[in-house]
């Protein structure tokens, strides 16, 4: 990319003078950042126009997403290009920190958690892997929202990315798509054919900006994250009334349109079940699919659509995209003339569908009447794809009801997103084996059935070279001095560490890498909110989206009893524990932003007494985002992954702390037991209820949390504490969370996995004592992550639904 420094310097300076016009004295910052992504931008195109072979012969793969929680790049392609050190030494040497600049770029929060995380890190394993793959999303003007603590409560911020610009993003303007919306269908008979003409329909232009995804040592294959912007159709504004001085109409058109992509809906497996989501849906589907059926006639020079499946692949990320079947349907009817049943057989093999949760309120469902009226040819289409579909069934299933009943698209006067997205794909997989069972035995079982060829399982990945190789670079360093650098390629490599598990001096270098990193996030955390942490301490970590279902309140449940330990006798407590809590509550999600004033409560309380404040600590830190975990996965001693087993369905916070040497204090939910299996039951902590008996307590009745309440003190007196004067004057705004535990039955179990969870933890904090035991397991961790890289998960994706080549260790140098 760069021959020398000299050379880096060079071009450096020649893009800051041509880009800002200025010299690096008068530079600001954040001119000296933008310089600095426009030079990078340049020498990828460079590399892009060499780019003339394909490993994955031409075909195409379109990963639609409404979620790209994709980080900052800068610092990830400066590593990727292995560039780092050579750009740091030239700018240093030019007076520029780049650390200065690193600390310019904003963390897009287009996304709420694991699942637009997930998308991001597939990007860059598609991209490292030699694939074509892209993604499709929507350009949120606001992203997610930025949380902030006042007095304990959570408060939102508008998350304004856009305010200085992002330099990474390239405006497209020549490849707009109109997107139309409401109307209605007018049918016409023509010589034996049915016609479908779509009229008085409102327009909206889709602009896409494209960011470019780099990844690790690949520079011949750069992709593309392609999102869209949600702009008036310049003819379409209306003139007559804004020459009239009607200016409030003339604008009301300007104004709707872009609402579509003005903000990230802020809920985290929820329902959001709003006209302008619906929108958001269709919008990014239709301007996706349309430039994708341009470029796929340019790309293959030719008019017809009959190979497409062949050559394009698109992924829906849970149901938010599903509208990509009859939309794709509606192109090969209506715009290319292709009968139904040919139509259906491209569909049906260029889609494949990703399942995400198997909670019910995260089902996606839409009034039947708001489809109708917002999508009026799209709700024909999906009413044919019903009738069809049910047409064939009962000739198949004839006997069995509760097959027909539970398989239909409509029901209840709702059209329901899974049941389409089945129905139209060739594939649905899990993200971790235990959630694929579920799938198929429990909450998809008719479909089953009737497609089990449809169903498998692709354990979810992260991008070890984000979260281990750039956020943790002592440990990094560490690693390739140990085992060599082909780790960064093949994550598998990493188990070459297994040979240092009795080596005492490589332990406590492990362990040395840890406390470093514990004085980082500490650093950071005393700059930006001015608490203090004690890197000797146990550092026990939960930070995820705060939910009833990953059980934060049983963590502080966990903790009131250590506190109440600490009062009833000072020397029950061995070392000197802080617990680290992030994580953001949907702003209209009421119980999860008590859980969090909860946190904040019992922080202060801890803080404020003598007795065992040098013991214990609880801290909430603000605004967890990827940059933030980028801190914070390489600092933990212990992982929280309590979820109640069959809720999560896989998580992906508990592979990055993994693979950053955390030991994991879990129960067998989601991947939490394929972690088990990797790293053997010795090297992980489990409590608690599995998963059968959770739905077997669900399905047949007979858990009584108030048993569990007055059969142990201990659980008594925290439950209490929520309720009584141990807040102060807190008691009635806990009461939501008294409540259901105990009038609401505990849906979550967390009194019935509480004393499990207790004597688990008090393991972890014995073995703390012995330093080589635990780092052992920490090297153990790391050495068994390999199996958790996107890298893995893609390869899967590509070899079982996807069908392509890719490039493999034994190639990587092609
Ligand atoms: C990885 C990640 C998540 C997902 O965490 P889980 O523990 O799997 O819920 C959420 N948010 C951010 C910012 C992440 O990086």
């Amino acid at each position: 990319m760069f021959s020398n420094k000299e050379s880096f310097k060079q071009a450096y300076l020649k893009k800051l003078m041509e880009g800002e016009g200025i010299t690096a004295e008068e530079a600001t910052h954040w001119d000296k950042f933008s310089a600095l992504v426009g030079l990078l931008k340049e020498k990828m195109s460079y590399h892009k126009a060499m780019n003339t072979i394909s490993i994955s012969q031409g075909k195409q793969i379109y990963y639609f997403s409404l979620e790209f929680l994709i980080g900052k790049l800068l610092l990830n392609y400066l590593v990727n290009f292995k560039i780092e050190g050579l750009v740091r030494e030239g700018l240093s040497e030019l007076n520029i920190n780049l650390d200065d600049l690193l600390e310019q770029e904003s963390d897009p929060g287009l996304g709420n958690g694991g699942l637009g995380r997930l998308a991001a890190c597939f990007l860059d394993s598609m991209a490292f892997l030699g694939i074509e793959g892209h993604g499709n999303g929507i350009r949120y003007k606001y992203g997610l929202f930025e949380q902030k603590i006042v007095c304990g409560n959570q408060v939102e911020v508008a998350d304004n990315w856009l305010k200085n610009g992002y330099p990474w993003e390239m405006r497209k303007y020549n490849k707009a798509v109109i997107v139309k919306f409401k109307g209605n269908v007018r049918v016409e008979y023509h010589e034996g054919e049915t016609v479908f003409h779509h009229e008085n329909y409102e327009q909206v232009l889709a602009v896409p900006y494209d960011v470019p995804i780099m990844s690790y040592d690949n520079p011949m294959y750069i992709n593309n994250l392609r999102l869209w912007s949600a702009e008036a159709v310049s003819g379409e504004l209306d003139l007559t009334s804004f020459n009239r001085g009607e200016f409030n109409q003339a604008t009301s058109y300007k104004s709707e349109v872009e609402a579509i992509s003005y903000i990230l809906y802020p809920d985290d497996s929820g329902r959001s079940g709003r006209e302008l989501r619906l929108k958001q849906e269709y919008f990014f589907v239709a301007a996706g699919l349309g430039s994708i059926v341009r470029s796929y006639k340019k790309k293959n020079n030719t008019c017809s659509l009959q190979d497409f499946s062949r050559r394009v692949a698109i992924h829906i990320n849970d149901t938010h995209p599903v509208l990509c079947i009859p939309e794709l349907m509606r192109i090969l009817i209506d715009e290319e003339r292709i009968g139904w049943d040919e139509a259906w057989n491209i569909t049906v093999n260029t889609i494949s569908f990703t399942n995400h949760t198997v909670l019910p309120e995260a089902l996606e469902k839409w009034p039947i009447d708001l489809v109708k009226s917002l999508l009026p040819r799209i709700y024909m289409i999906i009413e044919e794809i019903d009738r069809r579909f049910k047409e064939d069934l009962t000739r198949k299933f004839l006997d069995d009801q509760e097959v027909v009943h539970n398989t239909q698209i409509f029901r209840d006067g709702y059209v329901w997103m899974a049941n389409l997205a089945i129905i139209g794909s060739s594939s649905v997989n899990g993200v971790a084996r235990l959630h694929t069972k579920i799938l198929k035995n429990e909450v998809f079982k008719e479909y089953y059935r009737i497609f089990g060829y449809k169903f498998s399982n692709k354990t979810n990945g992260v991008n070890h070279r984000r979260f281990l190789l750039a956020a943790n670079p002592k440990m990094s360093g560490l690693i390739t001095e140990a085992i060599g650098p082909n780790w960064k390629e093949d994550a598998e490599e990493l188990k070459k560490l297994k040979k240092f598990k009795d080596d005492h001096s490589f332990l406590e270098q492990i362990a040395k890498v840890k406390y470093e990193n514990k004085c980082r996030l500490a650093e950071k955390v005393r700059s930006k909110q001015g608490l203090v942490l004690d890197p000797s301490s146990i550092f026990d970590v939960q930070v995820k989206r705060v939910h009833a279902y990953k059980r934060q309140l049983l963590n502080v449940l966990k903790i009131m009893h250590l506190y109440n330990q600490a009062i009833d006798d000072p020397e029950s407590l061995t070392g000197s524990q802080t617990f680290i809590f992030g994580g953001k509550a949907a702003p209209g999600y009421h119980y999860a932003k008590v859980v969090i004033k909860l946190i904040n409560a019992l922080s202060q309380k801890i803080e404020q007494d003598p007795n065992v404040n040098q013991k214990l600590k609880v801290v909430f830190i603000e605004n967890f985002n990827v940059s933030q975990g980028e801190l914070i996965y390489p600092a933990a001693d212990i992982s929280e992954q309590i979820s109640t087993a069959s809720k999560e369905a896989s998580g992906t916070g508990n592979m990055k702390f993994m693979m950053n040497g955390a030991l994991t204090l879990g129960t067998l939910d989601g991947a939490n037991v394929e972690i088990n299996e990797a790293v053997g039951k010795e090297n992980i902590f489990i409590f608690g209820l599995n998963a059968d008996q959770v739905l077997d307590y669900t399905r047949n009745g007979g858990y009584k949390p108030w048993d569990e309440y007055h059969a142990n003190p201990d659980i008594r007196r925290c439950v209490d504490h929520l309720r009584s004067g141990f807040f102060d004057n807190l008691g009635e705004e806990f009461r939501v969370l008294y409540d259901s535990l105990l009038i609401y039955n505990d849906e979550f179990f967390v009194l019935k996995d509480f004393q499990s969870y207790l004597e688990m933890h008090a393991k972890l904090q014995k073995l703390y004592l012995n330093r080589d035991a635990w780092n052992r397991i920490s090297l153990i961790n790391i050495a068994e992550s390999g199996i958790f890289s996107s890298d893995r998960t893609i390869r899967d994706y590509a070899d079982w639904i996807w069908k392509i080549r890719y490039r493999t260790v034994a190639n990587l140098t092609f």
